[in-house]
């Protein structure tokens, strides 16, 4: 690879060259699993995973962080998750705190994590996951807590440059769970400058003694977490939405206080957010209108799902479809697909190949197939599935051409299509095929000419001839007894599948096949 071309590669080179020549490079992403991680957040996980798969291929040792940070408090209850009430007892306590309302794991927040950390794999992405409630609870930042503590001035004054209504100066830089309610609501109010911290209670009224050393309660606010953990993980890479990357906002800051932590800021770069389009009213699995990653598997394949991100600049806003835009994306997966496999690309391919193959190569869960996968276009593959009544093993039996090594892709992409056109293909987009004893159409004078003859045509020349001669003798048929393709067109309709309009006619009338077409006939 001489030139970089990809976002990911050239992020790769940026991260080399700035944090210079090192054994093993540290690239992070992370999130408050304060509810469903949505498609937006995936952003940030696919933006790291890229990038450290271009460092990889580069022969660089890469560890990929995923920061779970369960140890935030839990400000508010979602509107998508059962047991309102009893959720709202828990506000302002660790989100590691909060029961998990549907029973399934130890709490709320490993709800979310788990969700998350089953579906990544799918995606080719394997992060180390790292859960902040274990690493606080464990006394793991106990020494970083202290030396924020002992720089707090530092730490206000760089924190006061953004502020307009500036810390007072008795304000220290970290966030106690009272010891007796588990709530944050409490007043630090003195640091002796060795391991004990005072604090009082809003909730319960305590007022208690800490030991740094060895409490469980005590942690760093986000603006001096981030930095922490950039320093203590020796963190090289890690991008940040646009909130974060605001003037002023958590990166600006951090940049800064990461000194008192003896550590630099990571190359970063920011990424935009994410629309959703084309769901109309309808719920995604995980309730509300939040869209997860599970939503967006049930209609891309995991090769589209990553072409999705890696085919897009981070900085670029865009928007998951789920109307007729999928046929469009596919469309375009597919084209890319075939130009990476063309032994003999035009010049006018050619000079898009480079940039081209390598959001293919980006967009494979694992390592490029070594054979083409099976052609077949996403728009085609719908109407088969619908001919067969959604059977896909009828499906992949019709295709004479297809390889068992190229069957496991596929029917991947046929459940997905089969979801999408059950889920959100619009009206026009649907059909089934009537049954053979449904009553047909009337037919007379020259239409019902016609319909004589393109019976015969199907029972003795179909087989025999390709589409375009097939189709040449359909419209002479109709040449001859005078008859106009758009009534002939409404008639076949109607008689396969009871509609005035379908997918393209000779194209459809071969894909139902010789068989079925002679019993609908
Ligand atoms: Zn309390």
């Amino acid at each position: 690879m001489a030139d970089s071309f990809h976002w990911a590669d050239i992020t790769a080179d940026k991260i080399i060259r700035e944090k210079g020549g090192k054994e093993l490079y540290v690239c992070a992403s992370g999130i408050t699993p304060s509810g469903t991680v949505h498609i937006g957040n995936f952003r940030e996980i696919i933006s790291v995973a890229l990038t450290v798969r271009a460092l990889r291929e580069k022969g660089k040792k890469v560890r990929f962080l995923y920061s779970w940070d369960d140890y935030d408090v839990f400000r508010k209850v979602p509107k998508n998750m059962p047991q309102q009430e009893l959720l709202e007892t828990f506000l302002r306590q660790p989100i590691t705190s909060v029961p998990d309302v549907y029973g399934l794991y130890d709490s709320y927040a490993q709800y979310n994590e788990k969700t998350l950390e089953k579906l990544l794999p799918i995606v080719g992405v394997e992060p180390e996951f790292i859960y902040q409630s274990v690493k606080y609870r464990n006394g793991d930042y106990a020494d970083q807590i202290k030396r924020a503590l002992d720089n707090k001035d530092e730490i206000r004054r760089i924190l006061n440059e953004h502020r307009t209504a500036p810390l007072p100066e008795d304000w220290l830089p970290v966030s106690v769970f009272c010891e007796k309610c588990r709530r944050d609501t409490t007043d630090v109010y003195d640091y002796d400058g060795e391991h004990t911290l005072r604090y009082r209670c809003s909730s319960c009224g305590a007022d208690e003694a800490l030991d740094l050393y060895r409490t469980e309660s005590a942690k760093l606010p986000w603006r001096i977490d981030w930095p922490m953990r950039w320093a203590f993980e020796k963190v090289d890479f890690e991008p940040a939405g646009k909130d974060h990357h605001s003037e002023g906002g958590s990166f600006d800051t951090a940049k800064k206080i990461v000194a008192v932590f003896g550590g630099e800021a990571p190359v970063t770069f920011q990424y935009d957010f994410i629309s959703i389009k084309g769901r109309g009213g309808k719920i995604s699995s995980s309730g509300g209108d939040v869209i997860g990653l599970d939503d967006v598997l049930e209609v891309y394949t995991p090769e589209v799902t990553r072409y999705l991100f890696a085919g897009t600049r981070p900085n670029t806003e865009f928007a998951v479809s789920f109307d007729l835009d999928v046929l469009k994306i596919y469309e375009d997966y597919e084209s890319c697909e075939r130009l990476y496999f063309t032994q003999n690309p035009t010049p006018k391919e050619q000079s898009k190949k480079a940039k081209s193959d390598r959001i293919y190569e980006l967009s494979q869960v694992k390592e490029v197939p070594s054979e083409c996968p099976y052609q077949i276009s996403i728009r085609h593959l719908c109407n088969l599935l619908q001919i067969h009544d959604g059977s896909i093993d009828a499906v992949l039996r019709s295709l004479k051409d297809l390889k068992p090594s190229q069957e496991a892709r596929l029917r991947q992409k046929s459940e997905c299509a089969w979801n999408w056109i059950t889920k959100f293909a619009p009206e026009e987009f649907r059909f089934s095929l009537r049954s053979a004893d449904s009553p047909k159409p009337a037919a007379e004078n020259g239409l019902a000419a016609v319909m004589s003859d393109v019976r015969n045509l199907v029972a003795e020349k179909m087989d025999n001839c390709d589409e375009k001669t097939f189709g040449e003798a359909v419209y002479a048929s109709m040449q001859e007894h005078n008859v106009a393709s758009a009534d002939f067109f409404t008639l076949m309709y109607q008689t396969l599948i009871g509609k005035d309009k379908g997918p393209r006619l000779i194209n459809f009338m071969y894909a139902i096949g010789r068989e079925r077409l002679l019993s609908l006939l």
